[in-house]
Order: structure tokens, then sequence, then C-alpha cells
């Protein structure tokens, strides 16, 4: 066996061997990467790789299987691999920085690993990372009632609890001021169609109040998301004492479990179907739903409690029932009424079915029993 073929094998061997976390993408968590940083000493996935890449006086990346590699570099590689890097360079994240997963969007990815390596700010004799709740600059909003993104200032104020915006640069009174209590961030970066499309969303009068923003630059919107997770997380202590960070962190942030079109039916389930964009959010155990993906407001509320209270999600429609265009049918019923949808396609019915049952095998936390309604929210419209 030559140089080559012997290094690929031990190599290969490496991703495998226990104890070193190896088997998981230093950087996202994605299965079976097989890229390696041989200046960091860390396997990494693909789509990782590439942002490695942007600085190679820090990393500087090869393909496991395709790439040549020395004898030095794979005694290197032996000697690091990712558990011994996440030591180093892990070593203080703060705890309400958000760590991205293999399914999050690019900006993600991309600030947390030139954080992490490049600007180093996690390492345990490392600079002290700045961000904190408190945060002002300008971000482009995208106009309520039209598609246009105008520049607007934002204030975060922590200690007030509050993300306040302006529509004039030096304007006195806030557009809005938004409690932390009610405020979520997530990177919708498909849905805004722009690579750092941030949804900010809160209460308002029993509806869900949707802000789209994104920022040029992609730092300056990651620090905006860790920003407001951190002023967050400040809430969350001071509201809930009792309840220890490590479960309070995971409420800091609520992603979408899936979204898309569906048809639905009315309270009557006589009315025709019409087609909406539906969001579930797992978290609040709340299916949403608008006339489009990007509209300001929700024009419904589905609560989605758990199977131990009644709740119940079957494939298809009731014999005499149909979809307007669409025919792969669900049908959820709760204690008050059954709500009947219409999916675009088998594909989108299986994943819908499959996020439903996931939310309703879901026992009502601590937290949910402290601070959710048992309401279905508003009827339907
Ligand atoms: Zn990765």
């Amino acid at each position: 066996m030559g140089d080559r073929e012997r290094n690929k094998k031990r190599l290969l061997e490496l991703l495998r061997a226990a104890g070193t976390g190896n088997a998981r993408c230093a950087d996202c968590g994605a299965a079976d990467p097989d890229w390696a940083s041989y200046k960091l000493g860390v396997f990494i996935c693909l789509h990782c790789s590439g942002v490695h890449r942007n600085f190679p006086d820090i990393s500087r990346v090869k393909s496991v299987r395709l790439d040549f590699w020395e004898d030095g570099l794979v005694e290197f590689m032996t000697h690091n691999g990712n558990l011994r890097a996440k030591a180093k360079y892990e070593a203080r994240v703060p705890a309400f920085y958000y760590i991205p997963q293999a399914s999050d969007c690019l900006v993600l990815k991309e600030q947390w690993i030139r954080a992490k390596y490049e600007r180093q700010e996690f390492m345990a004799d490392g600079k002290n990372i700045s961000l904190t709740g408190n945060r002002e600059g300008f971000l482009w909003k995208r106009g309520r009632d039209n598609a246009q993104f105008l520049r607007r200032r934002f204030v975060l104020s922590a200690r007030e609890g509050l993300l306040k915006y302006y529509t004039k640069e030096q304007g006195k009174s806030p557009k809005a001021a938004i409690h932390l209590k009610d405020l979520n961030a997530t990177f919708q970066t498909e849905k805004i169609g722009h690579p750092h499309g941030l949804q900010i969303t809160y209460r308002r009068e029993g509806h869900t109040r949707n802000l789209f923003v994104y920022q040029e630059s992609g730092k300056e919107i990651v620090d905006w998301f860790n920003s407001l997770r951190a002023a967050r997380l400040q809430y969350l202590k001071a509201a809930f004492p009792e309840l220890p960070e490590s479960e309070l962190v995971p409420l800091i942030t609520r992603n979408y479990l899936k979204q898309g079109f569906m048809e639905k039916t009315g309270p009557k389930q006589r009315e025709a179907f019409k087609k909406r964009w539906f969001a579930l959010d797992a978290q609040e155990r709340r299916l949403l739903y608008y006339k489009n993906p990007l509209d300001a407001f929700d024009l419904g509320q589905v609560f989605l409690g758990s199977r131990e209270q009644g709740y119940e999600v079957s494939e298809g429609l009731p014999r005499d029932v149909q979809g307007n265009r669409w025919k792969a049918g669900l049908t959820i019923v709760t204690p008050e009424r059954r709500f009947l949808f219409a999916c675009p396609s088998e594909k989108e019915q299986g994943e819908w079915l499959e996020s439903f049952r996931d939310v309703l095998s879901r026992p009502l936390t601590s937290f949910h029993l402290l601070t959710a309604s048992t309401e279905s929210g508003p009827s339907s419209r």
C-alpha cells in the first residue's frame, strides 16, 4: 500500500475513532464530515470547509478522500481532532450565544466559525466577547403594507426589557416598543429572500406581529441576533428565577418546526378551502396562518395541546369533504373542534403529519403551564 492509500485509511479510521468527536462536523454537527482543516486540526463538512477557505492565514482545508495527506499532517490530525479543538476554541461560549446546527442558514454558520477561529472570541485566554443585551443601530425593515425595505434605527435595552424602533433618524418617540417577554427572532432567509433575513415576532392584541429585517453585514445581523438572545435570557432569568439556566436557554429562540402552504376550510367546514401560509411554532404549540408568507399579522392561530388532553391528528379528510386544488388531506381534532387541511403534495402531507405528531406527543412543560394560554386563539377569517 502506498503512502497515499495508507494515510487516507488512517484518516478514515480517525473519523470513526471513539472519544474524538470526529464523527460530526466540528462547526455545525453534520454527520460524517469528510473535509478537514489541517491548520486547526478539525474535521468538518463540505459546507463549513467553504467558510474556512475564506481565512487562509488561520485555516487550510483538504478533502479526506480526494486530497493527498503527508505523514506530518496525519500526525497533526491524530493529536488534535474535534473534541480537543472544542476544548480550546469553545472554552467560554456565553450561554446566550447561538451555536448553529447543520440545518441552519449559512450566515449563522459563517459567523460562528469566524468568531471561533478567526476572532478567537471563546478561548479561555482570549478577548472577552463584547456582545451584551444592549445594542443600537440601523436595520433594513420591510414596510408593513408594501414590500419596500426602509432603513430604521433599532435600540435594544435589556435593562428596560424593550426593543424599540424609530421611523425618523432623530425621532424621540419610537414607532414600536416591543417587550422582550413576547419577542422572538429567527433567521428566515428563504422566506425573506435575503441571505441575512431575520424575522422578529411579538404578540399584539391576540395576534402575532411580524417584522422582517436584514443588514448588509453578516457580522452585524448575527450580532443583533445574539444581542437579542442575550437580552431575552436576561429577561427569562428575572421572570423565572426558580428555573435553572439550562432550562431557560432552549426557550430564548423559537425556530419554526415547519412552514409552508396548505389549504384550510372555516369552522363550519362547508366553506371553500382557501390557500394559506402556515408556520408551526412547536415551543408555543401554535399553528399560525397567514394569507401570505410575509404578512405583518397572522389571520389566526390553532393551539395544539397534548394527546393526553384530547388533541389528535390524522391523515385524510372526512368522506364528504375535499380540498379546493389539493387532495392530500389532514385532520386535526381539538377538544373544541376539528380543523381540516389539504396539502400540495403527499410529501408535504407526510412532513406536516410528522411535525404535528411531534408536537402533540410532547408533554406540556412546567414553563408552558406557567405562561401559555390554552385558548384556540382568534377564530379563522
Ligand atoms: Zn459543518
